[in-house]
């Protein structure tokens, strides 16, 4: 039997399913037929699958209802920010969707993200409610010019401390910021990271990569990966290459 059939008598069981794998593989494709194409040759007891702006406006609802009827949950990648009364309604037809998971901009403020908090949990099966903190692609400069003073780090873990008090289930961060938001927040809060490249990999347009086992060691609770695995010559194998490194040796 092949190693990729028996991972999970190995693996600790609450990644034997994936009810409980941290993968999230995004799906960063800019057709519902590349998409699933690519989907048909991963496997969703490994990993949950990260539909994002562009395949979403490209779509529309109709990938997740493909990706979800293949047996994959969908994390709903299109970070709202917008005034309450409109996240609310946006985040209350996400849920309609029946996806796993999805994320709005913390910058949007207390208001809104209470408003998204109740929209969620008025759906029947709610999905996880998760805050973008800064964009990586932001440097203190850039916070700077936009009214943010201070390093980003402050400004991760003040918009992090925020998102908490709004009662959202986590945060996407850099795994670089892991470590500090993790000592600083309940275990229970959820730590989405990208940014994570499995050791050999070409590191493509990241600049702050770290491998799964780092990300998992620093209090990642979810890691996003795209390419190392979409752009393999077979993907499930290359996401059940990354789930058998987070097993000790
Ligand atoms: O291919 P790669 O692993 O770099 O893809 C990472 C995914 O995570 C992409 O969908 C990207 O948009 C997303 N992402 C990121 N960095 C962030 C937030 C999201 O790479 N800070």
């Amino acid at each position: 039997m092949s190693k990729s059939m028996t991972w999970g008598k190995h693996l600790p069981c609450e990644y034997r399913s994936s009810m409980n794998s941290p993968l999230i593989v995004a799906l960063d494709s800019p057709t519902l037929a590349e998409a699933l194409q690519l989907a048909d040759r991963l496997q969703p007891r490994q990993c949950r699958l990260k539909v994002g702006k562009e395949l979403f406006t490209a779509t529309g609802p109709a990938v997740v209802e493909a990706l979800q009827a293949r047996g994959f949950e969908v994390f709903l990648d299109l970070k709202f920010h917008d005034i309450p009364n409109t996240v609310a309604a946006a985040c209350r037809v996400a849920a309609s969707l029946g996806v796993w998971m999805v994320d709005v901009h913390v910058a949007g403020g207390a208001a809104m993200l209470a408003a998204a908090r109740r929209a969620v949990d008025s759906a029947s099966k709610p999905p996880l409610l998760v805050g973008i903190t800064v964009l990586t692609s932001l440097a203190e400069t850039d916070l700077a010019a936009i009214g943010l003073a201070g390093p980003v780090d402050q400004a991760v873990v003040r918009l992090a401390h925020l998102a908490q008090s709004c009662a959202l289930d986590g945060v996407v961060c850099s795994a670089a910021e892991a470590p500090v938001l993790r000592s600083a927040l309940p275990a229970g809060f959820a730590l989405v990271t990208p940014g994570i490249r499995p050791t050999g990999s070409a590191e493509d347009d990241q600049v702050r990569i770290v491998t799964p086992a780092q990300a998992m060691a620093q209090g990642s609770t979810y890691l996003v990966v795209g390419r190392p695995i979409t752009q393999a010559a077979d993907p499930a194998a290359a996401a059940q290459t990354l789930l058998d490194s987070l097993v000790p040796s």
